[in-house]
């Protein structure tokens, strides 16, 4: 037996194995002995003393001297502001130069640390960077949609052990993000309602899926959720872009973030990870149908044959009993 749920944000169906579910311990990863990691690294260039092995810095806090968190442009980006934006049309295919910005934020001096394990001020200093970056980024001309993430872990598809995220903003809209403005759009037209507040209302009345409640934001499990223990982050505020976030929801949000990434590190031995944060493109960031949002997608499972063939997810894993399990566990 197994049931299939409607993801309302997505608009997909997803296959919950309810019966053979796993039971939520079953997701503790048997990791091999792990050396601990050094508090620096001399050749890590994200490491205190090395500034000048990363490129072109866009932001430092913490002054001069000993910084606090520093942007700097990815070394290997994606795409970058020197490219040209033109499309071009060659008889049946488009392309057009690979503009855009690809920024590391370097989170923390300490080689060895994570945010589980910072200081809410430290967690709180690295989104004021996000939001920094994120608003500089949006005025660029041409840039339409910005997405900012972190990988933790070589699961998660990191490169570098020292702790960082990435920004990365596009000339185009993200599939996944327009296929989420689609479904907004859709929703809003029917019941003139934003789906993300309808929601979050729903979730915090029937409780069963939250994990975490914060002045100004909700963490929750989805109740079609694509993979084992996804967990949303909803702000309770209507508002449709994260460069919209103030400061009281910065120090809110790092507290809700920090928290939820110990119960993971806690419940789960520190398992990898990928969060990004998704916001409305550029041009829309007053409109009343969309909702930004972190998602945070521990690398549990590998998407194999039918998710890879179809576009169509099977979760082992039961987002009620998820949320249950993270609720209980204890930061010590
Ligand atoms: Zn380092
Ligand atoms: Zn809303």
């Amino acid at each position: 037996m197994s049931e299939l749920r409607y993801n309302l944000i997505s608009g997909e169906w997803i296959i919950v194995a309810t019966e053979r579910a796993k039971r939520p311990k079953d997701f503790v990863k048997a990791k091999k002995e792990q050396v601990p990691l050094p508090e620096y690294k001399e050749n890590c260039p994200f490491c205190p003393g090395n500034e000048n092995q990363t490129p072109v810095e866009t932001f430092r806090l913490g002054g001069s001297g000993a910084w606090k968190v520093r942007s700097v442009y990815n070394k290997f980006g994606a795409v970058s502001n020197e490219e040209k934006k033109e499309r071009r049309i060659n008889g049946l295919y488009n392309s057009m130069g690979g503009f855009g910005v690809h920024e590391v934020i370097i989170e923390h001096p300490r080689h060895n640390n994570c945010i589980a394990l910072m200081s809410n001020e430290e967690v709180e200093n690295i989104l004021k960077v996000y939001r920094e970056r994120y608003l500089a980024v949006s005025e660029i001309e041409g840039i339409e949609s910005i997405v900012i993430f972190k990988n933790h872990g070589p699961a998660a598809g990191t490169s570098l052990e020292h702790p960082h995220s990435q920004l990365i903003a596009t000339p185009v809209v993200p599939p996944q993000v327009r296929g989420r403005l689609e479904q907004a759009v859709s929703f809003f037209d029917l019941n003139g309602r934003c789906v993300f507040c309808t929601m979050l209302e729903s979730e915090l009345k029937e409780k069963a899926r939250i994990v975490l409640e914060t002045d100004n934001f909700v963490a929750f499990m989805p109740y079609a959720s694509f993979t084992p223990f996804t967990i949303w982050i909803f702000p309770r505020r209507h508002s449709a872009s994260f460069g919209g976030i103030n400061d009281r929801e910065i120090s809110d949000l790092a507290e809700n973030l920090k928290t939820i990434l110990g119960k993971l590190y806690y419940g789960l031995d520190n398992p990898d990870f990928n969060y990004s944060i998704r916001s409305t493109p550029v041009g829309e960031r007053g409109t009343s149908y969309f909702h930004w949002y972190l998602s945070i997608i521990p690398r549990l499972s590998q998407p194999a044959g039918f998710e890879l063939g179809s576009g169509m997810f099977i979760n082992t894993a039961l987002p009620e009993q998820t949320a249950e399990f993270l609720r209980q566990v204890q930061l010590t």
